[in-house]
């Protein structure tokens, strides 16, 4: 789960990480308050959307007056911001993140994610900081230090020093940057984070280190113990239909292809996925109705599925293990009573009471295709497009 820039240097800040004054504002008027608040001559206009490059797209603006955070900030509210990460769509956005601007001399990348491949949180850092980060990782990965962390000890300070002096901090610095890094750690581990990434890591003017940006994404599967985190959730920011699968214990990711996926069980939709790709089509979402898989969440997914206008061809792919294919079969048939449904839909059962579930498919008169196993399914599926087409 993804988080505002705001919210995460709101929290990183109570961790002790420094951060620029600064405070969310939600129209115009508060926005000039809140400037005014803050003080100073001089300040930053940050959309608050859940992408990143909104420097590159016209979303980090330097005010110099409060005319100034009033114009800039009329024209964000409001506006689909268009970045490298958002598609050509953009994010709407609802609302900015006002700060006392600051002169930056520097700029550093430091961040962290759990490594799979270690199976450790792994700091990352660069002398290379700033907008362009991903290129440097792209074009001069060696300008990009990985330093893993022991989950036992912890972030060690002599660690946090060798990266320190590894990106070319001097002096003070090096001691500033440990502690960052340490509190950016603990925040890190304590929020059960799955990335922190602070870029830039700016040198300002006196020398100091300051976080000018911050990024945090949290594991989804640990939030049930993180309710401070799960407060931050914006669902705007979300696709409403993976919203409302989630509200319907449906695990539903969309994706950018025409075949629609019904699954029960995550490796059996990861499998779905991969024999539709083999057969040259592309799945328009992963969708694991889980063990259950009872009639209404066949209904449920269906009706998701279907708020894809892109979806061309539904594909029902059950295994009965503890569920039992005529009750699949059955939950199948009211969903076509039920919904509109105009898109053809391939089924494939397997499992428990199969032989009872195929009867009460044929019998309800509706054009089901049936296949036999998971290859003839995604063959069918290919067929039934190109007939389309
Ligand atoms: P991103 O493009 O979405 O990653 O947004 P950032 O928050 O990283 O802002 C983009 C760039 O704006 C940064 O890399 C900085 O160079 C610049 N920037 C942001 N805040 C300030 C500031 O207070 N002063 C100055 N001089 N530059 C800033
Ligand atoms: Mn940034």
């Amino acid at each position: 789960m993804n988080i505002h820039e705001y919210q995460a240097k709101e929290l990183l800040k109570n961790y002790g990480v420094p951060v620029p004054d600064g405070r969310v504002a939600h129209n115009v008027d508060n926005a000039v308050a809140v400037a005014e608040g803050l003080g100073g001559d001089r300040w930053i206009v940050k959309a608050q959307i859940h992408a990143g490059g909104r420097g590159k797209g016209g979303g980090v603006k330097l005010a110099s007056s409060l005319d100034d955070v009033r114009s800039l900030t009329d024209q964000m509210i409001g506006s689909h911001l268009v970045t490298p990460q958002t598609g050509k769509d953009g994010r709407l956005v609802q609302r900015v993140l006002i700060e006392q601007a600051c002169d930056i001399q520097q700029e550093y990348y430091l961040g962290m994610i759990i490594d799979r491949a270690s199976q450790r949180i792994t700091v990352i850092a660069s002398a290379s900081g700033g907008m362009d980060i991903e290129e440097v990782a792209r074009t001069s990965p060696e300008k990009v230090i990985h330093e893993a962390v022991d989950p036992a000890a912890g972030l060690m300070s002599f660690q946090c020093r060798k990266i320190a002096a590894k990106i070319g901090l001097k002096g003070k610095q090096i001691g500033e940057a440990a502690k960052l890094m340490q509190a950016l750690y603990r925040a890190f581990r304590d929020k059960d984070a799955l990335l922190a990434e602070i870029n830039p890591l700016a040198i300002v003017n006196g020398g100091s280190l300051l976080a000018v940006d911050a990024k945090m994404n949290f594991d989804g599967n640990a939030l049930y113990r993180r309710p401070q985190i799960t407060e931050l959730r914006d669902f705007d920011e979300e696709d409403p239909k993976e919203v409302e699968a989630t509200g319907h214990g449906l695990n539903y990711i969309a994706l950018d292809g025409n075949v629609g996926c019904i699954v029960n069980g995550a490796g059996l939709a990861m499998a779905t996925m991969d024999a539709i790709s083999f057969h040259g089509g592309k799945p328009a979402n992963f969708l694991d109705v889980g063990g259950g898989a009872s009639p209404e969440k066949v209904g449920n997914a269906f009706r998701i599925v279907l708020q894809d206008p892109n979806v061309k061809i539904i594909l029902v792919n059950i295994f009965a293990g503890i569920n039992r294919c005529d009750w699949i079969a059955e939950g199948l048939v009211q969903a076509m009573r039920d919904l509109e449904i105009n898109v053809p839909i391939v089924v494939r059962l397997a499992g428990t009471n199969v032989e009872l579930g195929g009867p009460i498919l044929a019998a309800s008169g509706f054009p089901f295709i049936m296949a036999d196993n998971l290859d003839d399914a995604a063959t069918r599926v290919m067929k039934t497009l190109e007939a389309q087409s």
